[in-house]
């Protein structure tokens, strides 16, 4: 507890702009986040008062942080599950905890534990050899998606793979380097869904409504909320999914269900314990932002409501364009005056091409205009032009 405030103090483990959109959210509800980065540039360190420095594989770093924090959690998934064992075996707090984390650390277990408990998820296969990936391909067909186990993110560490030769060659490259590898089908997707849930440690769950995400080059671009023209019993058996996950793996705090939409249903892709880029556009869009929704559920308090503020709303993320043109505050005094009603949260970043630098939302009644406004919005951003 701070005895300034009489409140608990959450520490985040990770200075990313998760902790600093967190942050923000602890600071309407009384808090200031404890962070843990790894240096004073990180987004979460040029804001929060209290930032300690270390590294998020260092357990005696992990474990000073720790001192003092009511809970700890995380903005990314990069703490070794025996680090986490470790610190509760000392007392600590931590969500979520080592058990359900390592299925948002590992695919394969992902997978293997998704599969056990009868959750749609696309036909897949460990790769022991190369042989193992061609054997699968001939079995379910050509292209099929390879992908590490661990360690990737926005797409890094997917690779579609057309042919047996292609196959041999990539794998054996993979595994030589020390890959832990999977094998899926290429699923026939019509759209990628996200479905976000909070459980608390009381058990106490909030879904929020699914939404549509739309990838380009393995990043996600833009997040449309409510997702559209979806059937209510499928938007609902969604929800319902993401539910029965966060409790059958008991998670606490928030849980993001990365979906697939095929003409054979859903499937899962993927699972993220921590807000989520899919979830961004709450902040405006829903009565309790995913921010504070996750320190609720760490904290064990009665989760929010997740009603939609308005029938569409739209996130744009913001992707670092290339060097030199308009200077970035510049272009946001373009963007403000070409879109007063967009929200910008930029996330204290240094541009490089591509990477994820902020993103913005536009609330409204009609999805393309809103769409478009949205993305214009971001292309004022990324480029300075309309
Ligand atoms: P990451 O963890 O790097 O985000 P994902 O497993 O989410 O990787 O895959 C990145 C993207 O690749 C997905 O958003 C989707 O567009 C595509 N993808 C992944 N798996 C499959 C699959 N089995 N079939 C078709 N597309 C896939």
């Amino acid at each position: 507890m701070d005895p300034r405030t009489g409140l608990p103090v959450v520490g985040m483990v990770g200075g990313g702009q998760l902790a600093r959109m967190t942050h923000q959210a602890a600071i309407a509800l009384g808090q200031s986040l404890r962070v843990l980065a790894l240096t004073p540039d990180d987004g979460a360190a040029l804001v929060a008062a209290d930032v300690r420095y270390g590294d998020h594989t260092d357990l005696a770093a992990l474990r000073a942080f720790a001192k003092d924090c009511d809970v700890v959690t995380f903005d990314h998934e990069h703490v070794p599950g025996e680090h986490i064992r470790a610190l509760a075996a000392e007392g600590v707090t931590l969500y979520p905890a080592a058990d359900p984390l390592r299925y948002a650390q590992d695919k394969r277990a992902m997978r293997e534990r998704l599969s056990e408990m009868g959750a749609p998820v696309p036909r897949w296969r460990p790769v022991a050899s190369p042989d193992d990936v061609t054997a699968f391909g001939a079995e379910v067909g050509w292209p099929v998606v390879l992908k590490a186990a661990r360690g990737g993110y926005d797409g890094r560490g997917v690779w579609l793979i057309g042919t047996g030769a292609e196959a041999v060659e990539r794998a054996a490259a993979l595994l030589a380097g020390g890959a832990e590898l999977i094998v899926e089908e290429r699923v026939a997707l019509r759209r990628e869904l996200a479905v976000q849930v909070a459980r608390s440690p009381f058990g106490q769950v909030a879904a929020y409504p699914v939404v549509e995400t739309v990838q380009r080059d393995g990043i996600c671009v833009e997040v449309l909320a409510p997702a559209p023209a979806l059937p209510e019993e499928l938007a609902v058996a969604a929800q319902q999914l993401a539910i029965d996950l966060a409790t059958g793996l008991d998670v606490v705090g928030l849980l993001a269900v990365e979906l697939f939409d095929t003409p054979a249903g859903l499937v899962v892709n993927e699972l993220a314990m921590r807000p989520h880029n899919s979830g961004h556009w709450t902040i405006e869009g829903a009565r309790t932002s995913q921010f504070e929704q996750h320190l609720r559920a760490v904290l064990d308090y009665p989760m929010g409501s997740t009603a939609l503020t308005a029938p569409v709303t739209v996130m744009a993320n913001v992707l670092g364009g290339e060097p030199g043109g308009m200077a970035i505050d510049e272009r946001l005094h373009h963007l403000f005056a070409a879109e007063p009603g967009a929200k910008v949260h930029l996330y204290g970043k240094q541009v490089r091409p591509g990477r994820k630098i902020g993103h913005v939302t536009v609330l409204g009644d009609d999805l393309d205009e809103v769409r478009a406004r949205a993305a214009r919005a971001a292309r004022w951003l990324r480029h300075g032009d309309q």
